[in-house]
C-alpha cells in the first residue's frame, strides 16, 4: 500500500535529538543499563513556587481559550522580563507567547521567509533551525566554525555569506550544542556587519541565557540600531526546568509580532492557560529563585570538563555556558574499535550506544560532522559512570 504523503514531510529529517532520546527510552525499557547523555533537558523538577502558581490557576478556573498572542499579565511579563534581564524596551504588543521556543521559532520563520529565501545558520547549530528553513522552503546556508575558532563566526565569515537572497540570521548565545557564548564586542562586530543590509533580520534565540558560568549574554536587540532588526526568543524549558510545560515567547518588531500572532491563530491558537499563568510567576521571579540549578551545572560542566579532557583523541572546549559538550572526536575517524570500523560521528555515538551503553547525538545532526554532543543535564553519578564507560570503549 502506498503512502502518498506530501513532499514537505517526506524531505524532514527526524529531531535527531528527540530519536536518540526515544533510542535510549527504548533500550531501557528493555532491561539495557543505559545512560543518556542525549536530551538537552534539565533533570531538576520544575520550582515549588512555580508549580503553586499552577495550581492556584487552576482553582482559579483558568480553563477558557487565551488570546492567541498570550494573556496581556503575562506578555506584560515577559517585557519587565527584557528589560531587567536584557535591557531590551519592548511593548505587551511586540510579544508573542507561543507553545515551547520551538513553535516561537518556526512561527518567525514562516512569517519571513519565502521560498528561495536564504537563511544563514552559523554551525554548530541547533537541529531544528535547518529544519525549520526547510519546511518554509527556503535554503540553509551554514557557516562552518570549528573548535579552534570557539566555535564562532567570525564578522568576515558572516559577510561572506550573505547574498541578496539572504532574509535571515540564526544566533543562539548561549550555544546548543556547544555552549560558547558570543561577548558584547563579538556580537557588535557582527552588529556592525549587519547594520549595512536592511532586508536581512536576525534571530537571537536566547533560551540558555541564565545557564551561563562566564562572561555575560548580550542581547542583539539591545543594540539600538539592531532592535527594529532582531527578533529575540526566549522560553521557560531550560532556566526554569518546565521543558514538558511547553512556553516560549518572542519580542519583535511590531509588524513581525502581528504576523505571528495570525499564524499561530491558524495553526495552535494561544499556549495552554495553566502554563501562561505560571509563567507570569516565574518570570517575575528574581534570578536568585533559579540560581541553585546554575550552580549544580556549573560544578557539573567542570567535572565533566576534566573527564573528557583525559579521553585520548577527544578534543573539548570548555562550555561558558548552556549544558552541553561538544568535542572533536574526528581522531576516531578511519580506526576500529573492537571490530566496529568508525568513519563518521555517527558511527562513533552508535558505537557507543552499543559498547558503552552511552546515548549521545551525532554533530552530523548539528551541521558538525566531526563532533558528539554529550548533554550534562544530568547527575554527577550517571555523569561519572558514563565518562568511565566512554573512556574504556574508544581505549580498548
Ligand atoms: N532553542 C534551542 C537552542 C534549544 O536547545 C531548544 C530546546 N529544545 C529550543 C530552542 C526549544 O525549546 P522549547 O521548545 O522547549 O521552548
Ligand atoms: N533542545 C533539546 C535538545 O537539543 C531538546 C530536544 C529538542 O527539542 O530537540 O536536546
Amino acid at each position: 500500500m502506498s503512502h502518498p504523503l506530501s513532499d514537505r514531510i517526506t524531505g524532514l529529517p527526524v529531531s535527531q535529538t528527540l530519536s536518540m532520546a526515544a533510542k535510549a527510552r527504548e533500550l531501557k525499557a528493555q532491561g539495557i543499563d543505559i545512560i543518556s547523555l542525549s536530551l538537552g533537558e534539565p533533570d531538576f523538577n520544575t520550582p515549588d513556587f512555580i508549580k503553586e502558581a499552577a495550581k492556584k490557576a487552576i482553582d482559579d478556573d483558568y480553563n477558557s481559550y487565551t488570546p492567541v498572542e498570550g494573556y496581556l499579565e503575562l506578555r506584560e511579563a515577559v517585557c519587565r522580563k527584557f528589560k531587567r534581564d536584557n535591557a531590551i524596551t519592548y511593548t505587551p504588543n511586540q510579544v508573542v507567547v507561543s507553545t515551547g521556543a520551538k513553535q516561537a521559532l518556526a512561527n518567525v520563520a514562516m512569517v519571513l521567509l519565502n521560498p528561495g529565501d536564504e537563511a544563514i545558520l552559523p554551525a554548530p547549530y541547533w537541529v531544528s533551525y535547518e529544519a525549520i528553513v526547510k519546511l518554509c522552503e527556503a535554503q540553509p546556508v551554514s557557516i562552518t566554525t570549528g573548535i579552534e575558532q570557539g566555535f564562532k563566526m567570525t564578522p568576515q565569515q558572516l559577510e561572506r555569506a550573505i547574498t541578496p537572497k539572504t532574509k535571515l540570521v540564526f544566533l543562539n548565545s548561549p550555544s546548543n550544542p556547544t555552549g560558547a557564548v558570543y561577548s558584547r564586542e563579538e556580537m557588535r562586530a557582527l552588529a556592525d556587519v549587519l547594520v549595512e543590509y536592511p532586508d536581512i533580520y536576525v534571530i537571537s534565540d536566547e533560551i540558555y541565557e541564565h545557564i551561563l558560568y562566564e562572561g555575560e549574554a548580550f542581547s542583539m536587540a539591545a543594540f539600538e540600531d539592531m532592535y527594529d532588526h532582531t527578533i529575540t526568543i526566549n522560553g521557560l524549558s531550560k532556566a526554569f526546568a518546565m521543558t514538558g510545560w511547553r512556553l516560549g515567547y518572542i519580542g519583535a518588531p511590531e509588524w513581525i509580532a502581528k504576523a505571528c500572532a495570525k499564524m499561530q491563530g491558524q495553526i495552535t491558537s494561544g499556549t495552554n492557560c495553566i502554563t501562561q499563568r505560571a509563567a507570569i510567576t516565574a518570570l517575575d521571579a528574581p534570578v536568585s529563585k533559579i540560581q541553585y540549578m546554575i550552580d549544580e551545572f556549573k560544578e557539573r560542566r567542570n567535572l565533566v570538563f576534566e573527564l573528557l579532557q583525559a579521553i585520548p583523541g577527544f578534543k573539548v572546549r570548555k562550555a561558558q555556558g548552556a549544558f552541553y559538550f561538544f568535542p572533536d572526536i574526528s581522531y576516531y575517524f578511519g580506526k576500529t574499535l573492537q571490530g566496529t570500523s568508525i568513519e563518521n560521528a555517527t558511527d562513533l555515538s552508535m558505537y557507543l550506544l552499543k559498547e558503552a551503553h552511552v546515548a549521545t547525538v551525532t554533530g552530523d545532526a548539528f551541521g558538525a560532522p566531526n563532533c558528539l554532543r554529550l548533554s550534562y543535564a544530568t547527575s554527577t553519578d550517571a555523569l561519572l559512570e558514563a565518562l568511565k564507560r566512554i573512556k574504556k570503549a574508544v581505549t580498548v
